[in-house]
């Protein structure tokens, strides 16, 4: 068991499955409490007991963080529970691919409610406790992760509205590193490439077969992957911010 996160609590969202749940049972790893926010409370339960199997500490929260009253009783229960927060992983996020002729409109809407209003909900309510945490000496700096994507920095068509919302990740977390940074909370924005999760399962068999088509990606990443890269970025000593990591795949050109 490795000690670096002893003492801190950590919040994952999206964590029922997925990158989510790689990064708990990582975090968790590396000694930190965790809360699992997703709408699948059995999904977040067997996590919880699989963690708590191996000698961590977790909690189950069940919550659409897309509701903004459900996020802020979300972060509240956290801190209620285990009083304090140093680390949100704003990792719950949606792709749903086609092109802008003749979309769904309500498919756009539900991106942007989760991708981008849900990571801001969770990030106004836990800020004020992260705020804390980096002034109190346990470890001196605290942290909020933003899973953002490739598509956060190259678009492609189909991918207007998803890209539209990671590109605004990238922006939102870049404008709230330099307000918070000199106060020791460190605020990065991870872009990972493809990674073997249900994200690409939300969307239709024409989509999806369209994405096979198309797709010259021999070897995906695992969440192991990506859950290696998030402890990388909230295990570094407290003088260090990463504020950027970009993930990829070897075989994704
Ligand atoms: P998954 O579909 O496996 O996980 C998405 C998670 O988001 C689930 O746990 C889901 O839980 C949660 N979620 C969705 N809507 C809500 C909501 N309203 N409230 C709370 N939780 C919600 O996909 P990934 O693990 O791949 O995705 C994680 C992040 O990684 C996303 O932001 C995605 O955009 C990003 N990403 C993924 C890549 C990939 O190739 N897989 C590449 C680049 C970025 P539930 O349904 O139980 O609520």
């Amino acid at each position: 068991r490795i000690t670096a996160l002893t003492g801190t609590v950590a919040i994952v969202t999206g964590a029922s499955s997925g990158i989510g749940e790689a990064t708990a049972r990582r975090l968790a790893e590396h000694g930190a409490t965790v809360a699992v926010v997703a709408r699948r409370k059995d999904r977040l339960d067997e996590l919880v007991a699989a963690i708590e199997a191996d000698g961590g500490t977790a909690l189950a929260v069940e919550a659409d963080i897309t509701d903004r009253a459900q996020a802020q009783a979300a972060v509240a229960t956290v801190v209620q529970s285990f009083g304090r927060l140093d680390i949100l992983v704003n990792n719950a996020g949606l792709m749903l691919l086609g092109p802008v002729l003749g979309a769904d409109i309500d498919e756009w809407d539900r991106m942007i409610a989760i991708n981008q209003q849900g990571l801001l909900h969770m990030t106004h309510a836990a800020l004020p406790h992260l705020l804390a945490a980096a002034k109190d000496d346990l470890r001196g700096v605290a942290d909020i992760v933003n899973v953002s994507s490739i598509a956060g920095r190259q678009a492609w068509p189909s991918f207007g509205v998803y890209a539209m919302t990671k590109f605004g990740v990238l922006g939102f977390t870049e404008a709230l590193r330099q307000e918070v940074t000199k106060q020791q909370v460190r605020v990065g924005v991870l872009e990972p490439g493809a990674v073997v999760t249900e994200l690409v399962s939300h969307n239709s068999q024409e989509v999806r077969d369209g994405l096979d088509a198309t797709d010259d990606i021999p070897v995906r990443l695992q969440p192991d992957d990506i859950a290696d890269s998030i402890a990388y970025m909230v295990t570094r000593p407290s003088h260090s911010s990463i504020a950027e990591l970009w993930a990829m795949p070897t075989s994704q050109a």
